[in-house]
């Protein structure tokens, strides 16, 4: 198993966590809906990439049974 050669400084992870940041995703406006959605994935709202239907998106309808 690799191990650490030195032990690490309470200052330099603390510079680290410091200066972490979440990297935002890649997001485009879907050309046919126009919702943001994650590149180079067919689009969840209207299940479609490259102008073709790829996903069956099940249209959510609202329970009357109260
Ligand atoms: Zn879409």
């Amino acid at each position: 198993m690799a191990v650490p050669k030195k032990k690490r400084s309470k200052s330099r992870t603390r510079t680290k966590k410091a200066n972490w940041t979440v990297e935002l995703p890649n997001l485009r406006a879907c050309p046919s809906c126009g919702i943001k959605t994650v590149s180079h994935r067919a689009c969840p709202e209207c299940g479609q990439y490259k102008g073709r239907q790829v996903l069956q998106i099940k249209t959510k309808t609202p329970k009357t049974e109260d």
